[in-house]
């Protein structure tokens, strides 16, 4: 299986790639995550993504797509993947095609566009926290850890990302419209499309995700 993950910031992208990841047994990456773990260490790429990523701006695909690619190549022998958060526009979209030719990996199996009202996103990435550790994903008011600031998991500190901040939050949900929507058509083309509903709660949407995967 072969999957992406899309959707606005705030969908539950994350947490339901976890889930798939976990459900399949695949591999699962996130272009953010990846941006994230170059910030920490340093790397030109990371200082390059972050001016980007603190204005809730998009990384430039030439960029991106290197990246996310050279992840694609590393994992090609695994039984498939989970891509959440990529792609984002449609020259990502070719890019990824056009590599998984040259792989030889075939087609994409599945495009998950998980949906979510504007003012839910806001409340969601308003209240989210991250671990600097695992990255797994909190929300003071929806999911909140167990001890304050603490990952459940790993015990390391939690923290708000940068562009969960107000204005960015704005810009990422506008760039999404901008950019991100046109990838919709895109994959309803090849009838890989597939839509759910992520307002509900984390629970609802894996079972929503569970009977999509076991068509
Ligand atoms: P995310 O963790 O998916 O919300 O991504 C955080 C930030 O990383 C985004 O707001 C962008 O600045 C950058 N980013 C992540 N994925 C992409 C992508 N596919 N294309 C361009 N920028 C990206």
């Amino acid at each position: 299986m072969k999957i992406i993950l899309m959707g606005p910031p705030g969908a539950g992208k994350g947490t339901q790639g976890n889930w798939i990841s976990n459900y399949l047994n695949i591999p699962k990456v996130s272009s953010g995550d990846l941006f994230r773990e170059h910030q920490n260490n340093h790397t030109e790429l990371g200082k390059l993504a972050s001016s980007y990523m603190q204005k809730g701006k998009l990384v430039p695909d030439k960029i991106t797509v290197a990246m996310v690619m050279e992840w694609i190549e590393n994992n090609k022998h695994a039984k498939g993947f989970v891509l959440d958060g990529y792609p984002r526009t449609l020259t990502q979209a070719e890019a990824l095609d056009l590599s998984l030719t040259n792989n030889g990996l075939g087609n994409l199996d599945k495009a998950i566009n998980v949906d979510v009202p504007t003012d839910v996103l806001i409340s969601r990435l308003s209240g989210r926290l991250v671990c600097s550790n695992c990255s797994q994903i909190y929300n003071i008011k929806y999911a909140p850890p167990q001890n304050d600031n603490v990952c459940d998991t790993c015990k390391e500190q939690l923290y708000l990302r940068d562009d969960d901040k107000k204005e960015a939050i704005q810009k990422r949900i506008e760039v999404y419209f901008e950019s991100t929507i046109p990838l919709i058509s895109y994959y309803e083309a090849t009838n890989i499309l597939v839509q759910i509903d992520g307002s509900n709660s984390i629970d609802v949407v894996t079972n929503q995700l569970k009977n999509i995967l076991s068509n």
